[in-house]
């Protein structure tokens, strides 16, 4: 079997059409803060990618850099400053942050309104209850990248292996929502048999962190294998699944880079516009 691509870069594109378009109807241009702590150089060119996919769709972003020396009182000066101004619809503040600088707190500042990464106790709260809210970009961009290649969850099994709050869990909780319906089983360091149980999965999603730990003997054939995992390993950016063999098993496959990548991309530019319209 040679599994499907499920092309990441083609469906993010779509979704930038889409967004450009609503944001051609809105009244007055949404706008995107981003702040950039510290001089990471991988931290500069996310940030560098979202302002310009900001531009692309005609969403205004505002751009501000801090050195890293800044107290974490400072930070949160200028989020509650961003939170008060009404021209600031979304705001984004790049993770990690240097040194001691807590990432969590300067989430938690952000108005859950304006939380266009998802990642507020607010907006994960009310993933949990189902309820409509901002979600995390990259869980979203995977849902957005299965229905779009009409592979339906409803009553099949998945396996997500990596329990973070970034990607895992909510990610979890988005399969198993009303409406999607998988049943999950949520993976980690202390799996046992982990290569047994992901093997078990219709949908079997990596989101771990180990470059092509994911091998042909995890996927069952013809399972749909998302690949969120970004390592890079001798300059070449691989992801955590061990993407020829697995190819060779599952039914589709996300590649990397070119899979979840720019899906989570476009998904900021998505909760950008639902910001804007709340
Ligand atoms: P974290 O390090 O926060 O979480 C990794 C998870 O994987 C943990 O739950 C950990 O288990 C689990 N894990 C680690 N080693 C193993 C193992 N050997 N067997 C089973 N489980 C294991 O990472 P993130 O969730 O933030 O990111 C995961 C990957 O996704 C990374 O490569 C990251 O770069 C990438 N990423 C990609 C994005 C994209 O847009 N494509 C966006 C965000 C992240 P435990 O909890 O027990 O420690």
């Amino acid at each position: 079997m040679t599994a499907t691509i499920l092309d990441g870069r083609a469906v993010a594109a779509r979704v930038k059409e889409e967004v450009a378009s609503a944001v051609a109807e809105m009244p007055s241009t949404p706008g995107l803060a981003t702040v950039l702590v510290g001089d990471d150089p991988a931290s500069h060119s996310y940030v560098r990618g979202k302002r310009n996919d900001a531009a692309e769709v005609g969403i205004r972003s505002v751009h501000h850099e801090l050195d890293s020396s800044i107290s974490q009182d400072e930070l949160h000066t200028l989020i509650d400053r961003l939170n008060a101004d009404d021209e600031v619809d979304g705001i984004l503040v790049q993770l990690p942050l240097p040194g001691d600088l807590d990432g969590e707190a300067a989430v938690e500042r952000i108005d859950p309104r304006k939380d266009v990464d998802g990642l507020h106790p607010f907006n994960l709260g009310r993933l949990v209850l189902d309820k409509p809210g901002l979600r995390p970009c990259t869980p979203s961009g995977v849902m957005r990248i299965l229905d779009h290649y009409g592979i339906s969850v409803t009553g099949k099994r998945a396996v997500v292996i990596g329990r973070s709050f970034l990607v895992g869990r909510p990610l979890a909780l988005m399969l198993s929502a009303r409406g999607a319906d998988a049943t999950v089983t949520i993976a980690h360091s202390r799996t046992t048999d982990l290569a047994g149980l992901a093997r078990s999965a219709d949908i079997l999603v990596a989101a771990v962190g180990v470059p092509q730990m994911v091998t042909a003997d995890f996927v069952a054939p013809g399972a749909t294998v998302i690949d969120v995992g970004i390592n890079r390993v001798d300059g070449r950016l691989v992801g955590d699944v061990a993407y020829e063999e697995v190819a060779e098993v599952a039914g589709a496959i996300t590649p990397v880079p070119g899979g979840v990548g720019p899906m989570t991309r476009a998904m900021l530019l998505v909760n950008t516009l639902a910001a804007a319209r709340s």
